[in-house]
């Protein structure tokens, strides 16, 4: 077998050793043959870093002179990357749009690597809109992997590792387990390290729903005191997985120290920083520590602008990079099917692309605007002095009751509340699942007085709710904060955030106003 080119090498490198594998590539950016190539392995390494801007920006510079010299090997590796970004910010019809131009033109090369990889981020895309469909592009990569056999092995983990998420959500618990274990030795055998922390990851959560806590934290410790290959960033995830447990054992000092010592490096590795921030406002709030908690949550507001702005330019992008393939597919000749067909074609991409756009502005389990709504529609308002008043809600002792009634049973109850929300809302209303327990509601052309006064009658909403149909007993009740947003979200939003822990602090189930 001829030897790697270094290029190739460092592609080779990403998942054992990334770090060695962006020093290789760098070293190979001015190289004139080399260029676009090292532009596509720093790509990929920036996406995995959750760098999705650092990604976008080598893609592109790699995607149109790999089109033009027909390097479609790489570009394969490029149209993958750009399709990853576009599928972590939200993105969906876009990114289906990349991966399967990536399958075409792996096909057409008979380049494994590149159809299975497609094929499996198909499954990713639509696993959570359909999983019956991830479940069938899933198992189509695991075959191409197994025909190929053992120099597939690091991807075939990933694989098995995501195959195993779909069948817990479709409820076959054994199936689910034997794949996440089999997929785990794979990449641990194979070194595939971002496989083996995601591996780990999923572990640990299943026995934290379990309560075993004990187990997950051997799990974690023992992984990031012997693994001595694992990338900095893979020890990241594992701390943030043990913050995480630690917030879910109760142990609310320990998680503090934690998400203390995890501030630094974000820079380098920005996956899992909004949640990051989440968990550690929320821990500083448990320990008491308000002002703490209060400057938190400013940095994830300010994060999640930033993502926002992210995203704004990716949509841009998505509208060059669909015009260019159009183009390149016009001079290759190829756009010669019959108008009926590709009409019929068109209108099915356009439906689904319609659906795709509202699913990734709602949130899934109640049906509420999601945080970037959120984000997208007060900032229009502002921007046209409307004024507004915002409540922030969250439910009291939430934890408590998904322990009483269980997991399922406390998705009931958030379903039940934002119904019930909806109910109470005017048609102009913003209403927002911000995430967990916590909701907002954005009222245009009102005052703080008269929005708490509606949160009044909410709060009566949910003394008559018939909460004894889920449990005998069950009472739900909440603590609100409510103000004005005036020329910034962000002021407005900090200043509901402080005066809902004021309603927290001073007993729970009351209404926070400043007017
Ligand atoms: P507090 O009165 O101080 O708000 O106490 P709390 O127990 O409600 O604490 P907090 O609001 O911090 O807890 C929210 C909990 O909601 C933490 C998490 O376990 C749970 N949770 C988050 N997302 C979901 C979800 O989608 N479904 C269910 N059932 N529970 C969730
Ligand atoms: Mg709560």
């Amino acid at each position: 077998m001829a030897a790697l080119s270094p290029v190739e090498q460092a592609w080779s490198l990403r998942l054992s050793d990334p770090a060695q594998a962006h020093d290789l590539a760098s070293s190979f950016l001015t190289d004139p043959a080399e260029t676009h190539r090292a532009q596509s392995v720093l790509a990929h390494l920036a996406w995995r870093n959750g760098r999705y801007a650092e990604a976008l920006e080598y893609a592109k510079r790699a995607e149109l002179p790999q089109r033009q010299q027909g390097d479609d090997l790489w570009l394969v590796r490029t149209l993958n990357s750009l399709g990853m970004v576009h599928l972590y910010l939200g993105q969906h019809p876009a990114a289906l749009e990349l991966f399967q131009e990536q399958l075409a033109l792996a096909q057409a090369i008979h380049d494994i690597d590149g159809q299975a990889g497609a094929y499996s981020d198909l499954g990713t895309t639509l696993n959570s809109y359909d999983p019956q469909q991830g479940l069938h592009y899933y198992q189509q990569a695991l075959e191409l992997y197994h025909q190929a056999g053992p120099a597939h092995d690091a991807n075939r983990s990933a694989v098995l590792i995501n195959l195993s998420m779909i069948y817990d959500t479709l409820g076959d618990n054994d199936r689910s387990e034997a794949l996440l274990e089999e997929g785990g030795k794979l990449a641990l055998a194979t070194e595939a390290w971002p496989y083996y922390s995601g591996y780990l990851f999923y572990r640990s959560r299943r026995l934290q729903q379990q309560r075993r806590f004990d187990q997950a934290r051997t799990l974690i410790q023992d992984a990031l005191s012997q693994l001595v290959h694992l990338p900095a960033e893979n020890c990241r995830d594992l701390l943030f997985a043990l913050l995480m447990l630690e917030e879910a054992a109760g142990n609310q000092a320990r998680a503090l120290q934690l998400a203390q010592e995890m501030d630094e490096g974000w820079s380098t590795r920005r996956e899992n920083y909004g949640d990051y921030l989440e968990v550690r406002a929320r821990v500083e709030a448990a320990q008491g520590e308000y002002a703490a908690a209060y400057q938190t949550q400013k940095r994830l507001l300010t994060y999640e602008r930033e993502q926002h702005a992210t995203e704004s330019a990716t949509k841009l992008l998505t509208i060059e990079v669909l015009h260019r393939n159009r183009e390149a597919q016009q001079q290759a000749g190829q756009a010669t099917r019959a108008a009926a067909t590709l009409q019929q074609e068109v209108e099915l991409l356009k439906a689904l692309h319609e659906k795709l756009e509202r699913l990734s502005s709602t949130d899934d389990l109640t049906g509420l605007a999601n945080r970037r709504t959120f984000l997208t529609r007060v900032e229009r308002w502002l921007r046209e002095q409307t004024v507004l008043a915002v409540a922030m809600l969250d439910i009291d002792h939430f934890k408590g009751i998904n322990d009483l009634i269980g997991h399922p049973g406390g998705d009931q109850v958030l379903r039940t509340v934002a119904a019930l929300l909806r109910q109470h809302a005017l048609p102009e209303d913003l209403l927002v699942r911000l995430g967990g327990d916590e909701f907002v509601l954005v009222r245009p052309h009102s005052r703080p007085a008269e929005l708490a006064h509606s949160m009044q009658t909410f709060q009566c909403a949910l003394v008559e709710q018939d909460w004894q149909a889920l449990h005998p007993g069950l009472q739900v009740q909440i603590s609100v904060g409510v103000t004005a947003i005036e020329d910034s979200l962000e002021a407005g939003i900090t200043l509901a955030d402080r005066l809902l822990y004021r309603a927290k602090q001073s007993g729970r189930n009351r209404i926070q106003l400043k007017d």
